[in-house]
Formats: structure tokens, sequence, C-alpha cells
């Protein structure tokens, strides 16, 4: 089903119709894993300037794993995730401690960082050394899906695997940092979510099982979602002259080793001002500010002056509410 005249296609398609982005401009491996970190659960738009900024301070990975956990959390402020900054942290520090660099080159030894999974190891290995690995991100298995009228959600662990089959038989062996490259722009770009009129224009059309038993736009299938949590916090902002209250999040939740001021939760079904969505939680906060003349000693939080907050990393909640109170808050 899938001749060389379904690769020419997507190729030709490629070729014209991609964007320019620079983590697909090199060979680096160091910096094509920076990319693929930061831009998991990220925009491209909002990735590119972080992987900028990434790679203007710490250009390879022995920078990078000399640098503190703390300053890489604060590089990585806004993004979400942070587990993300922290396992990139980890894996810079193993593969220097293993001897590894600049980068492994093995596919198992890339799959064994933290962070990495099927996808990101399977995008290394074909973009920086054009290894047969595939890489499935949502807009593969969008385009599998639909090429190949998959029925299954693709997000169980039956699913994944039935794809990853499936995805064995239509990689470009010879070509894997081409076809990789080409099928998820593809995804990306024309075979996207919403179809439209895309399909219409579709060069890979008559390869479209989905396309042509007409169950293109209900594809792919995913399993149900589990519950959104719903949490409220309230966190108080003491002011005592110019110094405020801070603490860093131990416990193993989200945000964890991030800052923030001094923070209770409570189970209520009151209106907070401000609402937060992660992945499984919906979080409702509210801060209330206190002038106080003697700082309250709490458990777990420090002093900082109130202008040094920048050098901490803050979530991206925190940093939305101080925005939105910033008239009562001192500059
Ligand atoms: S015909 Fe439509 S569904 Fe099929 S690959 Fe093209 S854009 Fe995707």
């Amino acid at each position: 089903m899938f001749n060389s005249l379904f690769y020419r296609r997507l190729y030709e398609w490629y070729e014209t119709q991609h964007r320019v982005l620079p983590w697909r401009e090199t060979d680096d491996a160091y910096a094509i894993w920076l990319s693929e970190i930061i831009l998991q659960q990220t925009r491209v738009a909002q990735g590119m300037e972080y992987y900028m900024r990434f790679i203007a301070r710490w250009p390879n990975i022995e920078t990078l794993a000399a640098a503190d956990e703390a300053e890489v959390l604060r590089e990585w402020q806004g993004l979400g995730y942070y587990s993300r900054a922290r396992n990139l942290h980890k894996a810079a520090q193993l593969v220097v401690a293993n001897g590894w660099t600049p980068f492994p080159t093995r596919f198992e030894d890339i799959r064994s960082l933290p962070g990495i999974g099927d996808y990101t190891a399977g995008a290394i290995a074909s973009f920086a050394y054009n290894a047969p690995y595939p890489a499935m991100d949502g807009n593969v298995y969008r385009v599998v899906a639909r090429l190949l009228d998959i029925d299954e959600a693709f997000d169980t662990t039956a699913g994944k695997k039935l794809f990853h089959q499936h995805i064995e038989t239509i990689l470009d062996r010879e070509n894997a940092r081409l076809f990789n490259s080409a099928i998820m722009e593809f995804g990306a770009l024309q075979c996207t979510p919403v179809l439209g009129d895309n399909c219409q224009q579709c060069p890979l059309q008559e390869f479209c099982l989905g396309y042509a038993h007409h169950t293109a736009e209900l594809l792919p299938i995913r399993k149900p979602r589990p519950k959104v949590r719903d949490r409220w916090f309230t966190y108080h902002i003491y002011l005592c002259g110019d110094k405020t209250l801070l603490q860093r999040r131990e416990a193993k939740d989200i945000w964890y080793h991030l800052y923030e001021f001094p923070c209770t939760e409570e189970q209520t079904e009151d209106k907070y001002p401000f609402t937060h969505v992660l992945s499984h939680q919906k979080l409702h906060a509210r801060f209330l500010v206190h002038r106080v003349q003697k700082m309250p000693e709490l458990p777990g939080t420090f002093v900082i002056h109130w202008d040094e907050l920048n050098d901490y990393a803050l979530s991206r909640l925190t940093l939305r509410a101080l925005d939105t109170l910033r008239t009562a808050l001192p500059n």
C-alpha cells in the first residue's frame, strides 16, 4: 500500500510546505533533545523563545550539567510541567557522568535517560543520526490512524503497541530523518485535528483509508479522559516593609521544588478569583495580602526582599496573580 509514490508525495509536500524551525536545521543531538523536551506540551511559538534562551545560555551538555537545578528551573519558569526541567538537568549530569558526551549515540542509552520516552528517543536517534527508529508524536498517531482507518484508542498500552507495529511497516528506514520530519509536519499542518477541506487538497488522499471510508474526521480515538480534580489554594502574601515570605514546594505534588507564598489548601466550593488548569487538576486560587509589623514564623518559610522575587522560579499561576495584583503590591 505504501509504495514509492506515497513517499515521493509525502517528501515533495514536505519540501515545499514545512516550517523552518532551528531544531530541524541541525543534526546536533543536544540541540534536538533540548527542543524535543521543551516542545512536549508546549506550542512551537512559545517553545522557540525558550529554546533560543536555553541554547544561548547552555550551548552544550557539559554547561547544562554544571548549572544549578535552581537556575534551570528559573529559566524554565512559565513553561509548566517542571518535571521536564528537572529531568533535563538530571539527564545532562548522567550523560557527563557516563562519559557519553557530547550526547549518547545508541538508542538504548538515549532511551535510558530521565524524561525520554520512546517518542523522544526515536526523534533524537533519527534526526541526529538518521537511525531507523520511528518518532510517534500526537500528530503521527493521527496521520497513521487516518491513513489506515484504525479505530482503536492510541493512548492505551495495547493501542500504542498496535500503532508502533503499523509505523514500523510504514517507516522509510533508509531515510528515517526525512520520513519522521515529514510525517510529523504533515500531521501538524495538513492532516490537522479539524480537517476542513484539507482532504480535498491532500497529496496522500489516494492512500488514505480514513478518507475513503469517511471516518477521517472521527480519528484518532482516545481512551476516556480521567476526571479532573478540583483543588482550592489560598496564598498569603505577607508584606513587612520591603520583605515577604516564601517557601519551596517539597511534597511530591505539582510544582515540586518551585517557590510560592505560604499556601493553605482546603476543600470548599467557594468561588476563587484565579483558576489554573493542569492536565488532571483544576486549581482555584486566591491571594490574600497581609501588611504586618512583624513577619509570622511559619515552618518551612524564609524571608526575602520583595525585589529578590525574580530570582525564584514561581508557577505560572503565581506570576499571573502578581501581575493582576500589582497595584496592591510593592514595585
Ligand atoms: S486525506 Fe485527509 S485524513 Fe487522509 S491523510 Fe490526507 S488530510 Fe489526512
